[in-house]
């Protein structure tokens, strides 16, 4: 129980931090009576030796002095009781803490960026916030106002006031932070995504250019940009908006596959898109193109040559979609017995495809069925990407 463990050695600490203070000041001062802490903090060890731990707690913070020595041990206390999820705790003994009259202004705005830490645990945001922004205008420690502003920065994503969020980032946090320069370009995608709701383009256009200029990484604002095209009728456009996502990042191709098809529909440009799709699956063997590509060879030349295509790319890249395609085109040579069999065997592929997730975070693991622009789970931006590989793309 490491926990458990560590708790009792910081018990010991501000115990320990408490007894020199006290002596300390017995030797100076040999007249002064000795107040009668030590019965509590027997009382205080007797707990933590029976395993009561709440007890223990309750009693040496009741009756353990804060002074210089103990400060720290003070602060660290309360973010272990954070740590351990006891939010409630670490507020009591953090204000404790800032209760004392001997606190230097330093050591108080340490406290209080606890104290707006364990307020953000409990979900008190309004009063995390005030905190929050009272250190950023009056700490003078540069560390501090830093740690203010991400904690600030953190709070406004939670609430989604995305406007709240860049105001603090710029420029500082989004200079110094790949994550915060991440997150900024995509909480312009939000306000661009606001903007387009309420028919607003070129706001929209604005805000994603923006975005592109904070984060030239940002798939998701080309991926807007391409849309608001399409909206619009302005295919060729949209189409190369799409064409610059896997520029950015190769392995969100499969998400523009379907757009692109449609768009050159569309324009009814059927040449261009058989040529953006090979060029696609140039740069790698997506399962989505391959399909799309044997489409377009079935309507042009038959269902022949779009098996021939498919068998030719499964023995290169073996894929569960693939061979729900190709079984998909069997069934149209043959009925009787034969039929049956290979609709059974479609329908279970079907099935494994439907359990399979399409999307997956690089960064956690979290994986569905949707693209979640930011991770559902561990609240990453852009990390949650299509799965490749047997069962995906
Ligand atoms: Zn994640």
């Amino acid at each position: 129980m490491p926990d458990l463990l560590l708790l009792a050695l910081l018990l010991a600490a501000v115990a320990i931090g408490w007894w020199l203070g006290r002596r300390d000041r017995k030797q100076r001062s040999p007249a002064r009576q000795q107040p009668a802490l030590s019965r509590d903090y027997f009382v205080g060890l007797n707990y933590l030796l029976n395993e009561q731990t709440d007890q223990a707690i309750e009693t040496f913070v009741a009756a353990l002095e804060v002074n210089s020595d103990t400060i720290e041990t003070h602060v660290a206390l309360g973010n272990l009781f954070r740590s351990r999820g006891e939010a409630d705790r670490a507020v009591k003994v953090h204000q404790n803490l800032l209760a004392r009259p001997t606190l230097s202004v330093t050591q108080s705005h340490t406290v209080q960026l606890e104290l707006s830490r364990d307020f953000l645990h409990l979900g008190l945001l309004d009063r995390a916030e005030r905190l929050l922004q009272t250190l950023i205008r009056e700490a003078s420690s540069d560390s501090t106002r830093h740690s203010a502003k991400k904690l600030l920065v953190d709070l406004y994503e939670r609430e989604r006031d995305w406007q709240s969020a860049l105001d603090v980032a710029q420029p500082t946090l989004i200079r110094q932070h790949d994550d915060i320069r991440r997150a900024a370009a995509h909480w312009l995608c939000e306000l661009a995504q606001q903007n387009m709701q309420s028919a607003s383009p070129s706001l929209a256009r604005k805000r994603l250019r923006q975005a592109l200029s904070i984060d030239d990484r940002c798939v998701r604002a080309n991926w807007l940009l391409a849309k608001l095209e399409h909206d619009t009728g302005q295919y060729k456009a949209e189409i190369r908006y799409l064409k610059r996502i896997p520029e950015q990042d190769n392995d969100f191709t499969p998400i523009i596959l379907e757009p692109l098809r449609d768009a050159y529909h569309l324009l009814e440009d059927i040449s261009g898109l058989e040529l953006s799709l090979r060029q696609v699956i140039e740069r790698g063997a997506f399962t989505t193109a391959i399909i799309l590509l044997a489409e377009t060879l079935q309507r042009r030349e038959g269902n022949k040559a779009a098996e021939d295509f498919i068998r030719d790319q499964l023995s290169r890249t073996p894929s569960l979609r693939g061979i729900d395609y190709l079984l998909g085109l069997y069934r149209y040579d043959i009925d009787g017995l034969e039929r049956e069999r290979i609709e059974l065997l479609k329908r279970h592929t079907r099935e494994l495809i439907e359990a399979t997730p399409r999307y997956r975070c690089s960064r956690c693991g979290f994986s569905g069925s949707h693209l979640h622009w930011q991770c559902p789970r561990c609240r990453s931006w852009g990390m949650t990407k299509p799965v490749t590989g047997i069962e995906g793309e």
